[in-house]
């Protein structure tokens, strides 16, 4: 059943916060704006979609090497980058209200609206604060930088910054893990990290937060393999929403960014972008963003930061392709391609009741396998629990529940993403036989007990991305 997008985003925000995927944060003060928590269902969600990141891009890759770099690195980096002098958004402040908003999402707000004339550029002055519709100021950067100080002094020099991506992580150690890894371009370096941005408007539940992750690879490359690379790392992109994250087609575009909009050193920038319940948004982005990251870092440190190529014996500073994933929004993105409504049997009367179910592949739902003894007698319980038991020392989440009418109990699992759930009844007593009962069809059969382990195991890997 397809669920308006403006009904969506409520049903994900409730489900969220009602079934332990994500909490407004400080509740018990009040909430603090914009800032959620990452309950028990989020984090495995989140961990399972950077975990399989990991396995694809780094494990199971000759070419890519991981790494972790500390959030606060030397301040020089961040001048390097360009960060310091440039990393801000547009602003402007209603003169009535004092709100703050992004100028070019005001912008891009006006033309989104029906009836908007394409040939008539709008000018800031012709739009009017939405929440007080007062007049704004003249547009101001912002710098997104988080400032922080270091030691005992506040002083400028003790000044430091919290990372605004984790990419900078990856040119100040290029030279050093090419050298402990005996790697040679073409090859890359990944990580996964915490980034801090003060963004001007955060909102959209855990799309623009202040705080949120990041999953980037820097790719060496020599400055002519640059396209082809650049065509790899798309072919990647695709597949990774298409047969990891399971996003329809539809719902993802890569947008190709034309010159003018691009930064001054991207040679070619596409944004693959995603229809969340608000719009279609950038979910990440991939670059060719040429030689300028190591030359910059290569100018202020001193360092050398080119490669000797031995075998055509000439020395290049590598062009770098980089794609960059969202991984906050990425869970975003997964919770509302997988809500779905559709209809069940009621467990009192057998009529027909709207059932809230997240189609999550199986490799990212947050529990693979819950267990419900039929009755709490006649040693279910304890066959239950054993099942449980060794399905946990295999590594598969599983959740064992008791408690209520088994259509409850289904529907809690259907309300967490859970693919499989399975039932202990009289009959396993009997023929050591359980039902397993499958999420997406709701069908049912029966099954060895004896076999439940393995079956989990094989659907998992049949959903595998590998
Ligand atoms: P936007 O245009 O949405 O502000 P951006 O172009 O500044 O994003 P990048 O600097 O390219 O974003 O960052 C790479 C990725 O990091 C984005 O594609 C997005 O997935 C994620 N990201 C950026 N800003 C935020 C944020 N404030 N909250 C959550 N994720 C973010």
């Amino acid at each position: 059943m397809s669920i308006s997008h403006e009904k969506k985003m409520d049903l994900l925000v409730s489900l969220c916060k009602r079934r332990g995927f994500v909490y407004p944060d400080s509740e018990i003060y009040g909430g603090f704006a914009n800032a959620w928590d990452f309950g028990p269902y989020g984090i495995e969600l989140k961990n399972n979609i950077r975990d399989e990141w990991w396995m694809r891009f780094v494990k199971m890759r000759d070419d890519v090497v991981g790494i972790d770099t500390p959030i606060i690195q030397h301040p020089k980096v961040w001048e390097a980058s360009g960060h310091l002098q440039n990393f801000s958004d547009p602003l402007v402040e209603c003169k009535k209200c004092h709100r703050r908003f992004r100028a070019d999402h005001l912008l891009e707000a006006k033309q989104a609206e029906p009836g908007y004339d394409k040939e008539k550029p709008i000018q800031l002055s012709d739009i009017r604060c939405p929440n007080c519709a007062g007049e704004f100021t003249d547009v101001m950067n912002f710098n997104l930088m988080l400032k922080t100080f270091i030691g005992v002094k506040e002083d400028s020099a003790s000044v430091a910054y919290l990372r605004p991506e984790t990419a900078a992580g990856m040119f100040t150690t290029w030279m050093n893990v090419r050298d402990t890894m005996r790697k040679k371009p073409p090859f890359g370096i990944a990580q996964v990290g915490r980034v801090f941005r003060n963004e001007i408007t955060p909102g959209n539940f855990i799309f623009r937060l202040r705080e949120f992750e990041q999953m980037e690879i820097e790719y060496f490359v020599h400055p002519d393999d640059a396209p082809r690379a650049f065509e790899m790392w798309l072919e990647e992109y695709k597949s990774w929403c298409t047969d990891v994250l399971k996003l329809k087609s539809d719902n993802v575009v890569y947008h190709e960014i034309d010159e003018v909009d691009r930064a001054f050193y991207s040679k070619r920038s596409i944004d693959p972008e995603y229809r969340f319940p608000f719009g279609l948004k950038e979910l990440g982005g991939l670059a060719n963003r040429t030689d300028w990251d190591l030359s910059r870092q290569q100018e202020l440190s001193g360092e050398d930061l080119s490669w000797f190529d031995a075998d055509s014996g000439t020395r290049y500073t590598p062009f770098v392709i980089e794609p960059t994933w969202g991984l906050t929004r990425s869970v975003l993105a997964v919770l509302s391609e997988h809500l779905d409504i559709d209809e069940a049997d009621t467990a009192e009367t057998g009529e027909k009741e709207p059932r809230m179910v997240l189609r999550f592949p199986p490799r990212l739902s947050p529990i693979k396998a819950a267990i419900f003894p039929l009755t709490k007698k006649e040693g279910m319980p304890e066959l239950a629990k054993k099942l449980a038991a060794d399905l946990r020392v295999q590594g598969i989440t599983v959740e064992y529940d008791e408690s209520g009418s088994i259509g409850k109990r289904y529907r809690r699992q259907d309300e967490i993403g859970t693919p499989w759930c399975f039932t202990i009844d009289g009959e396993t007593m009997t023929s050591g036989t359980v039902t397993v009962r499958y999420r997406d069809s709701m069908s049912q059969e029966r099954l060895p007990l004896a076999d439940v382990v393995h079956f989990v195991q094989n659907h998992i890997q049949r959903n595998s991305v590998l």
